[in-house]
């Protein structure tokens, strides 16, 4: 049990229903207060607990902040955070799996549906008004077959609302056992056989040393010229020059983007180029109801350890087993 009130830094502002619910034990202090990092650094020893969304939690911060206890990150995805640096000085770094991943299968699909009817250039034509002339014809995606690379909470999520949309389902995930599947779902063995089989692949995989650029130009080449990608994992899970190159030499019929390694590109960026790649600025988990919840469970998992309780999410528990005795 801590026996003073803790400090905890919003390296970004989240919704207010967490620090709403830890405010009898904790004050949160925003990162928008120190003008720099230096300054934020010179302060850190002040910090008991950080919840951060997608900023870097470095191991300069980590070991600047000699008194931090906990990296509660608010959302899956724990790739900004130096996870080893964390351990070696004895931080618990949690996260809230499960609660975004409607929101982010939804996305996914979403994009996925846009970009196989094709509605930006649609949208475009009545914005120009050439709408009249417009008569572009698409395929109905009940015919398509979605791959997912990953079967995770999102991946699965997103197997049970397209199978409801009646397209079939395939998965790459060499980590999920066949028991694990949907009835719906079917297991492929390789990446390639995916993509072979697939007419748009779906990334819901988290970013590893494996998975980085694991979907290039070989990959992609495996789709059918009417094949689509989708990308609301990890911008770095997909080589985005060998996409690029694949939608000018009209192997892909589109894209769907909702990450980027460092932010939303620039007008100048070549995706900008294709009139069917949909871009979104990484808000696959932007629902009013998943924001609540990944607020209030990263919040509830600063009280945990405030409380002395190693949290269900802890990532390092194995390599933390008495950080709390
Ligand atoms: P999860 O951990 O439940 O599932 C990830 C799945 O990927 C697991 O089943 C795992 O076995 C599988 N996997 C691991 N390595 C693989 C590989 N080499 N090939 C294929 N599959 C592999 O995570 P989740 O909740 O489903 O989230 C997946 C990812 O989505 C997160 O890691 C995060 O990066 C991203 N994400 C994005 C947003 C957004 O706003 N766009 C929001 C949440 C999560």
């Amino acid at each position: 049990m801590g026996e003073h009130e803790w400090t905890v830094l919003l390296p970004a502002e989240i919704h207010p229903a967490g620090p709403e619910s830890i405010a009898d034990i904790a004050t949160t202090v925003s990162r928008g207060e120190y003008e720099t990092r230096a300054n934020l650094l010179a302060d850190a020893d002040r910090f008991d607990a950080v919840i951060t969304r997608t900023e870097p939690i470095d191991g300069e911060f980590i070991a600047a902040a000699s008194d931090l206890e906990i990296i509660s990150k608010h959302g899956v995805g724990y790739d900004n955070i130096d996870v080893d640096t964390a351990t070696e000085n004895g931080v618990l770094v949690t996260n809230t799996p499960g609660v975004n991943s409607r929101a982010v299968a939804e996305h996914a699909i979403t994009l996925l549906l846009a970009v196989r009817r094709r509605l930006r250039p649609a949208d475009g034509a009545v914005r120009s008004g050439t709408g009249e002339r417009y008569d572009a014809v698409t395929d109905q995606f009940r015919n398509d077959t979605v791959g997912l690379y990953g079967y995770g909470d999102i991946g699965s999520e997103v197997a049970s609302v397209v199978s409801g949309l009646g397209m079939d389902c395939l998965v790459y995930d060499p980590y999920v056992d066949e028991s694990d599947l949907a009835a719906q779902v079917t297991k492929i063995d390789s990446v390639a056989g995916l993509f072979d089989r697939a007419d748009a692949v779906s990334v819901h995989a988290p970013l590893t040393p494996e998975t980085r650029a694991a979907i290039s130009e070989a990959e992609l080449r495996r789709l059918a010229p009417s094949g689509i990608l989708i990308n609301t994992a990890r911008a770095e899970i997909v080589d985005l020059n060998a996409l690029v190159s694949s939608l000018e030499a009209g192997e892909l019929s589109g894209a769907g983007i909702d990450v980027f390694a460092e932010g939303p590109p620039s007008r100048e960026h070549p995706l900008f180029e294709y009139e069917n790649v949909v871009l979104t600025p990484h808000i696959g988990a932007q629902t009013t109801e998943s924001l609540t919840a990944m607020s209030r469970r990263s919040a509830n998992n600063v009280r945990s350890v405030y409380d002395g309780t190693m949290p269900e999410t802890t990532l390092n528990s194995e390599e933390l087993p008495s950080a709390l005795s």
